[in-house]
C-alpha cells in the first residue's frame, strides 16, 4: 500500500491510469481532466511533495521530467509547433496534488 498520494498509487499500479511513458524513474500519463487536446502529466516515480520542497538530490530527476517532455513532443508531432509545460505550486499556484508534477500540453493556442 502507498498511502494517500493518488500518484504514488498510480507508480504502484493501484490505480488505473493511460501511461504513455515509463522509464525507472520518471512515469508520464494522460491527465484524468484534459484541458488540451493532448494534456500528459510527468512525473518522478519517487514522492516529492512540490517545486517548494525539491532539494539537491532532486535536480537530476527534475531535468530527466523535462526531457521526457522533450520527447513527447517529438512523439505527439509537435516539437515544432510547440507545446506548454508547466509546474504548479502551492496553494497560490493551482497545486491540487502534492506530488510533483510537470503538465504538458500541446493542440491549443
Ligand atoms: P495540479 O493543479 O497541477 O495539482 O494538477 C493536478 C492534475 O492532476 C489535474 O490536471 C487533474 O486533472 C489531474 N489528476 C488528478 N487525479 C488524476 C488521476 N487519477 N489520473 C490522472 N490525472 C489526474
Ligand atoms: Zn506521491
Amino acid at each position: 500500500m502507498t498511502g494517500g498520494c493518488v500518484f504514488c498509487r498510480i507508480v504502484a499500479r493501484e490505480n488505473p491510469a493511460d501511461i504513455v511513458y515509463e522509464d525507472e524513474d520518471v512515469l508520464a500519463f494522460t491527465d484524468i481532466y484534459p484541458k488540451a487536446p493532448v494534456h500528459v502529466l510527468i512525473i518522478p516515480k519517487r514522492h516529492i511533495e512540490s517545486l517548494a520542497t525539491l532539494t539537491p538530490a532532486d535536480t537530476l530527476v527534475v531535468g530527466h521530467c523535462l526531457q521526457v517532455a522533450r520527447g513527447l513532443g517529438e512523439r505527439t508531432g509537435y516539437a515544432a509547433r510547440g507545446y506548454r509545460v508547466s509546474c504548479n505550486c502551492g496553494p497560490e499556484g493551482g497545486q491540487v496534488v502534492y506530488h510533483l508534477h510537470f503538465h504538458f500540453m500541446a493542440g491549443r493556442r
